[in-house]
């Protein structure tokens, strides 16, 4: 069977070998050339609310490539490119969530796109919370109400109990999201709330 680059689309050359035949061998999603491109940056934060952020990588042109692909052009399939980065990134005991989509952009968006990452990374996740719905009111009343209200809260039935959650986000930027999530968390009881996103952009 010959498989393409998730990205280019070029063939990705199998070797058979005493590794492919026992099935030790990772599945390559991407040819060498765009595979290289991602360089891992591992960059890590510390705070108080959020006790602990995790970005694998910068956002750099592959990544930001890779972001418009997945989320905007919605190329399900670019998930599985960090399915192995996840997996070990959300190893341990910690229970892992979502951020749901904002509701700014749930609109214009088809499908969840965090839940996807974690999906295709083979982590167990719960969904804890959801958005809140600002419906009937003015664009302007609505815009200040989003800057001030909070963006979130628990689903109905969530239990939260008193260990450590790890969020999950594609992109941190200012961190206002994370946050937000975090402190709902430990506001209903969590004792520590870390997180992990796939890219940290620093805003200039
Ligand atoms: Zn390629």
């Amino acid at each position: 069977m010959t498989t393409v680059c998730l990205l280019c689309m070029k063939p990705i050359g199998t070797v058979l070998s005493w590794q492919t035949l026992l099935n030790l061998e990772k599945k390559k999603t991407l040819c060498d050339g765009c595979s290289n491109r991602f360089v891992r940056a591992d960059i890590i934060e510390e705070g108080t609310v959020l006790d602990r952020v995790h970005s694998l990588y910068a956002y750099d042109e592959p990544m930001r490539d890779w972001l418009h692909q997945y989320k905007f052009l919605q190329d399900v399939a670019l998930a599985d490119i960090f399915a192995e980065d996840l997996n070990k990134a959300l190893s341990g005991e910690d229970i892992i969530v979502p951020i749901p989509m904002h509701p700014e952009r749930a609109v214009e968006r088809t499908f969840a796109h965090v839940d996807t990452l974690l999906d295709r990374s083979k982590r167990p996740f719960r969904q804890l919370l959801e958005k809140r719905t600002l419906a009937v009111m003015g664009e302007k009343n609505r815009r200040e109400r989003l800057a001030m209200e909070p963006l979130f809260r628990l689903k109905p039935g969530a239990v939260i109990e008193p260990v450590t959650y790890r969020l999950v986000d594609d992109i941190y930027t200012t961190g206002t999201t994370l946050r937000q999530a975090a402190q709902l968390l430990k506001d209903a009881g969590a004792v520590r709330v870390e997180a992990v996103t796939l890219i940290r952009s620093v805003q200039k």
